[in-house]
């Protein structure tokens, strides 16, 4: 039987080896946390997420846990719009947003029972020695593969055996989400209803909404998602601190900005070390062994979250992975569709990493002139958001198997 070990239970993990269990492989998931848990806010999944979902035949119950995010308009922090929701939007499909609790126990669903789940593992070793299987060690214990699947985020331990040179290095920016209940959201203005994205200097404050007040259907764990960058560093402050400072940052901005920060608890917060790989590899598939190893999600390609596509990337690796591995066996065919995963992916993460970088120098413009070109020129070319963001959208999975 063809075996894997996963390292890493975040989307990507989780999305991967439930695929190559449900495909016949015996599946090893090394997680360092003590629980198999999502964060307490929600992500936006963009059509190339679903089409990612689709392929990795997860997307079943997406209906029931994820609503349509209807708007993508952009304001300025007085409540002008700076590009009109239609500009955006205009001839894509809707994103939806789901909280990631729910979409973490839709992935924990598809591992069905024979993934082979340890919890409390922190991987610390990394063995790729030529003729030898891949293997991974926690200091104590040591497993080993025909297949390895670094999942294990934008610190990843087994990219930085890998490829030494490669550093995640800070944005420059600290960022925030958080669900506000439905039970404590507040009374939403008219023009606010669908949710948005407001830009000021260097702060962003995007919302939407997850489900609908009072309803019984939709996500089981509704409300209003909101996410807030600033620019700077993450924050070491207590979160009932850290809020007392969104509230002040984002004072005077439109409805229902504030009264959504007034809503929020302390405990409602995610705060997040934003990072970038740099260089990003230019590998993320090394044959080795009776297949090799493959870096996979924030492991290969962490960038800043301007696109706020990473998960959704993460989905896209796990699903052309699960194409390529299909029909391989180990040894020389398992290398190649190794092999074949960086030529597939690569370019378009390169791409996309440019993109999003090009798009965080325009978003996070800071100071009165930067601001002032920044708005200018998305007032002239109110579609660019929209054409950034769609070429990415537009992927679909790769057919037939290697
Ligand atoms: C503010 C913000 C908003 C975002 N919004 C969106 C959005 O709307 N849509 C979207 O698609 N993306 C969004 N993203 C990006 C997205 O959150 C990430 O790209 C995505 O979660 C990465 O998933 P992953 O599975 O690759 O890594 P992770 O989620 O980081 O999972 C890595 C897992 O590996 C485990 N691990 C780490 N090291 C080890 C080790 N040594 N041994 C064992 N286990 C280990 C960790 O505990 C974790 O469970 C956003 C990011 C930010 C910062």
């Amino acid at each position: 039987m063809r075996s894997a070990i996963v390292v890493g239970a975040g989307i990507g993990g989780l999305a991967v080896a439930g695929a190559l269990a449900r495909t016949g492989w015996q599946v090893t998931m090394l997680e360092r946390a003590d629980r198999l848990r999502g964060d307490h806010a929600a992500l936006l999944i963009w059509p190339n997420g679903v089409r990612a979902l689709r392929a990795l035949g997860l997307a079943g119950g997406l209906g029931a846990i994820a609503s349509p995010v209807r708007t993508r308009g952009v304001r300025r922090p007085g409540g002008q719009w700076l590009v009109q929701p239609d500009a955006v939007d205009e001839g894509f499909e809707p994103s939806l947003v789901v909280h990631r609790e729910d979409l973490h126990d839709a992935l924990v669903a598809g591992l069905g029972e024979h993934v082979d789940i340890r919890l409390g593992v922190t991987v610390r070793q990394v063995r790729s020695v030529p003729g030898e299987l891949a293997a991974v060690g926690d200091g104590t214990s040591t497993w080993e593969a025909d297949l390895v699947v670094a999942a294990d985020g934008v610190d990843s331990i087994v990219r930085r055996r890998l490829v030494p040179g490669c550093t995640a290095v800070a944005t420059g920016c600290a960022a925030w989400r958080a669900v506000v209940p439905w039970y404590r959201a507040p009374r939403l203005p008219p023009d606010a209803a669908l949710g948005g994205e407001t830009l000021g200097a260097g702060h962003r404050f995007r919302f939407a909404l997850l489900g609908e007040r009072g309803s019984a259907g939709g996500s089981s764990r509704g409300g209003v998602y909101w996410a807030a960058t600033v620019p700077g560093a993450y924050r070491p402050e207590p979160a009932a601190t850290q809020l007392g400072l969104l509230r002040r940052w984002f004072a005077d901005w439109h409805a229902p900005i504030g009264d959504l920060l007034a809503a929020t608890e302390p405990d409602d917060l995610v705060q997040h070390h934003v990072a970038d790989l740099r260089p990003m590899p230019r590998v993320f598939g090394y044959p080795g062994g009776t297949g090799g190893f493959v870096l996979l999600g924030d492991a290969a390609h962490a960038m800043g979250h301007h696109l706020s596509q990473g998960a959704c990337l993460a989905l896209e690796d796990a699903a052309t992975l699960a194409t390529l591995v299909h029909q391989a066996v180990p040894g020389r065919t398992l290398g190649e569709a190794v092999t074949e995963y960086t030529r597939i992916r690569r370019p378009r993460l390169a791409r996309i990493v440019r993109q999003s970088r090009r798009l965080g120098a325009v978003l996070s413009a800071n100071g009165a002139l930067a601001v002032r070109a920044r708005d200018a020129a998305l007032g002239l070319s109110p579609r660019l958001l929209g054409r950034v963001s769609g070429t990415v959208r537009q992927w679909r999975p790769p057919t037939g198997s290697g």
